[in-house]
Formats: C-alpha cells, structure tokens, sequence
C-alpha cells in the first residue's frame, strides 16, 4: 500500500501493459485498516498503540519473584511480544512527536524495573544496560528498511514503481521521513545501497547518536558501554548486588544527592563527614572509594584491596568505572 499525500489524481498508470492504480479511502495494511483521506489517519491507530503498550508494560511488571528471573523475562517478553505488537505497521506511517514521547516514557518504567532502577534514573539507562533501542530510532529503522525493501526489491515492478513515485512527491509527509532519515544516514540514493550495508549505517548511527546523549548526563560518568549494543546486559538479573550495581552505574543510588532518599533527607555534602568537620562532595564515588564512614566495608569487602592494586596505574574515576563493570572499548 502506497499513502498518497496532497494529490488530486486518483489512479496511476505504471505501463501500458500493466493495471491501472486506483486511490481508495480505506486501505488495509498489514491488517491495519487506515484511513487514507485526510490529515489524522493514524491518530486512532497511535492512540491504541499508546494503550496496548501501557498494558504490556503493566503486565510485565506484574511478573512476580517466585519462578523465572523477572529481568530476563521482562527484557524477553518487552523485545519479542510487546514492541512487535504496538509498532505493528508503523513501518508505513508517521507517528506523532507526543505518541514518541509517550511510549518512551512506557518503555522506561520496563527498563527501569528490569536494571531495578528508581524512574528517576535516566532514560539512557534503559537504552544502553537494558539493551532497550529509543523508540524513534525503532521506528526510523522500520520506516527506512521498508521503503528500501520497496524500492530495491528487484522482483515486483510494480510496487517499485509505486513507491518511486511516492519517494519522488516531496510533500508528502511519509517521503519527507524517508528523506530525512536518509539524510542522517548519509545516503542519496537508496538503490545503491544493499541491505546488509544500511543496516550497519543505521546501527552506527544510533550507537553515535547515543554516546553524545550519554555525554550530556553527568550522573553517568561511571557508565562503561554496552559490549553490545542494544542487548540486555549479561550480567543483569533480579538479584539485589545487581540493583545495587546498576544504581551505582547509574549515579542514582539514592543517596540523597540527586532527590530525597528514603529517609527524604537530601544532602549536597557527606553527611558522615560533616558530621567530623570535614567538607566533601556526596556522590557515589565518594561513598564506594573515600568517605571514611565506608572505610570497614570498603577493607572487609575488598574494595580497598582493588582499588589500592590500582591506584598508581589509574584515576579514581577509572577505578570506579572498572570496580562496575566497565572495560575498554575495542
Ligand atoms: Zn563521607
């Protein structure tokens, strides 16, 4: 099905051998009916997707601790039976900024109770240690192996023919996504790429485009890079070490010095060490390698010992990198 935008003709001729296309105000696709007159034809589809989402989300969550590890299976069934559900079709379409936003929101309250982050953390964790892609790159990536799919499939004229003609009309609004999502890839001419190739420009895009976002967030400075990309982490699971050292990668271990902590006190110096005249900055790395308050659980549980065999090759800011889990990218 071809969406045919701010067009007064009603039927295309692609040959003279070949049928004659006529327009329809309802199409089908995929098994999504669409309308195809007028500005809103996807506002009920987008509204449903926002719906049916929600709901996955919920009963993910709903998952409890007695039987299978509840990250891995929420990662699982997030990745396999939800994201397949809401972005059914969505291929064909242009899904509104807000409907964007709002799934992302969704799909952090998942990553978040996979990573057992509070809904504080940032978004960025869920998309790099829970593996969970932003939507809109979802998205992008759909839209664009489509209209490749379409334009390069070298068997079926027709369709070709057919989307050509969409690609060439520059006002409409699907084509302009194409164009754009082109633009970011570096791409002119989309029959000149094969698949296997744009699928790595588009993963390459979206690990760069991640890693400037990552940059902006000074609470993840700690946070080493996937191994892989958008995979769950291997080392997540439901355990509590493994809450504890996501938040620590996080730099939200509630401590007080991001929002309250459960004692809703909030702190922007240590608290243990104010409390000895000595001024020094709260954050997680002052209580994991420094503050004094720590200094038994840091010799009793190794710490100490790590960080010692460290310090004369590195930073303090490595160490902790490396302590959680961080290695160099190769
Ligand atoms: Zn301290």
């Amino acid at each position: 099905m071809i969406l045919a935008y701010g067009t007064n003709q009603h039927s295309w001729r692609v040959s003279d051998s070949g049928p004659d296309i006529e327009s329809s105000m309802v199409a089908k696709h995929l098994g999504v009916d669409i309308g195809v007159q007028g500005r809103n034809l996807i506002k009920p589809r987008e509204a449903k997707m926002i719906g049916s989402a929600r709901a996955y989300a919920h009963t993910i969550m709903g998952c409890t601790r007695w039987g299978l590890d509840r990250s891995l299976t929420a990662s699982k069934l997030w990745e396999c039976c939800a994201v397949p559900q809401f972005l059914y079709g969505t291929e064909a379409m242009v899904i509104s900024k807000t409907t964007v936003k709002e799934l992302e929101k969704i799909q952090h309250t998942v990553a978040s109770f996979i990573l057992q982050l509070p809904l504080s953390a940032s978004q960025v964790m869920g998309w790099m240690d829970a593996g969970l892609k932003p939507i809109r790159m979802r998205l992008n990536e759909r839209s664009i192996l489509f209209a490749h799919c379409l334009v390069a499939n070298k068997k079926d004229n027709l369709s070709k023919a057919v989307a050509q003609a969409t690609l060439s009309d520059r006002t409409d609004p699907w084509t302009k996504r194409i164009m754009s999502i082109q633009t970011e890839l570096g791409i002119t001419d989309l029959t000149q790429v094969t698949r296997a190739n744009l699928k790595r420009r588009i993963m390459s895009s979206q690990i760069a485009k991640l890693r400037v976002i990552k940059q902006s967030h000074s609470s993840l400075k700690w946070l080493w890079e996937p191994e892989k990309w958008f995979k769950l982490n291997p080392q997540t699971n439901d355990s509590e070490e493994c809450a504890a050292l996501n938040q620590f990668r996080a730099g939200d271990a509630g401590l007080g010095n991001r929002r309250p902590n459960h004692l809703g006190l909030s702190y922007k110096q240590c608290p243990w060490c104010r409390a000895h005249g000595v001024s020094s900055k709260l954050d997680e790395q002052h209580v994991l390698l420094d503050c004094p308050g720590t200094g038994f659980t840091r010799f009793s549980t190794g710490v100490k010992a790590f960080q010692d065999a460290r310090l004369a090759m590195m930073s303090k800011e490595q160490i902790m990198k490396e302590y959680l889990g961080g290695m160099d990218p190769v």
